[in-house]
């Protein structure tokens, strides 16, 4: 099918883009890589009025260090956050996300704004940012602000973005040297997306107990969310594979799984306690073999 018909307009920068958005209202719509954005236009499940492309916006591209976080660009590319030596180095859990998304093509056009902005329930990026912590930047007419990823995803398709602001860059603290991380993806295999995702940052203390673990899951529900009790249950605790696989089993507590054609609500509630349980386990493995 194809899409409706639309204007399209280039910004030349972030505040051109947000006066963009202003003058149409509810018509505009901010086009990056468009790999979201497109196949719900040719599904008519998105009919905007004027295509804003902010594809060549020099300052949303990139990573850098800014403060003592690392800042990615908005427009930074799949591809470029799975294979930036300081993301690698610095937050390997991103970095092997990204590399997990969908296909080559995918990776060399879609965006990491473009995704988080996007906010798909099957989207990888979610896993990692909760896990990580990261800071999303949002610029509007009323300026800039920081919106913490775990306050960023609302429900299906739905952010914390007003419809007049642009998704400017996403920062993250550095992660405690010797820290353990790990990303376990159950893929759909024709597209690539998140049937289940499970991101997980661990911090061992000297004495090889827990003094930090933070978990992400995408895939499972409408929405990701951090896995708080099976953080609380773990934190203080020595990471012995029974006592995980215990406190995974509390991972989907109060969480309303999808039953969808990609899986029943009960399937994808046992892929989030195994995968969570792996997460976990390797992120360990990892912390050991980092030397802390
Ligand atoms: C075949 C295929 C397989 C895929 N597989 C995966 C997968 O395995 N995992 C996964 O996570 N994703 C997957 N995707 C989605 C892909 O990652 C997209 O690149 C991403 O979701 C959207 O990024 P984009 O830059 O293409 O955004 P666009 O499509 O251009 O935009 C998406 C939405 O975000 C808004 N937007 C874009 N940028 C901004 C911004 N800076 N500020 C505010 N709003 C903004 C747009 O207005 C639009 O509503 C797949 C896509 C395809 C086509």
């Amino acid at each position: 099918m194809n899409s409706s018909t639309f204007d399209y307009k280039r910004a030349a920068t972030v505040d051109d883009a947000i006066a963009l958005l202003q003058e149409h209202g509810d018509g505009g719509k901010l086009i990056a890589g468009g790999h979201s954005l497109l196949p719900i236009m040719k599904l008519r499940l998105a009919e905007p009025d004027v295509l804003i492309d902010i594809g060549r916006i020099a300052e949303l591209r990139g990573v850098r260090r800014d403060a003592g976080e690392i800042a990615i660009g908005a427009l930074t590319t799949h591809h470029q956050v799975a294979t930036d030596p300081e993301v690698r180095s610095t937050i390997p859990l991103l970095a092997d996300t990204a590399s997990r998304v969908g296909d080559r093509q995918v990776r060399n056009r879609g965006t990491i704004g473009g995704a988080l902005a996007h906010a798909d329930a099957a989207s990888d990026y979610p896993a990692a940012v909760l896990a990580l912590d990261a800071t999303i930047v949002a610029r509007g007419p009323r300026g800039e602000r920081r919106i913490p990823a775990r306050e960023f995803f609302l429900d299906f398709l739905t952010t914390a973005l007003e419809p007049d602001e642009v998704l400017t860059a996403v920062h993250i603290s550095e992660p405690a040297a010797g820290h353990g991380w790990s990303y376990q993806k159950l893929a759909n295999q024709a597209s690539g997306y998140a049937i289940v995702g499970v991101g997980a940052i661990v911090v061992l203390d000297a004495s090889g107990v827990c003094a930090d673990l933070r978990i992400g899951v995408t895939g499972t529900a409408a929405v990701a969310w951090r896995a708080e009790a099976t953080e609380a249950a773990l934190r203080g605790q020595q990471l012995e594979p029974g006592a995980v696989a215990a406190a995974a089993e509390l991972v989907d507590d109060g969480i309303d799984a999808l039953d969808d054609l990609h899986g029943s609500a009960e399937y994808r509630r046992r892929v989030t306690r195994g995968l969570t349980r792996r997460a976990i386990l390797e992120a360990v493995e990892r912390t050991h073999s980092r030397g802390s």
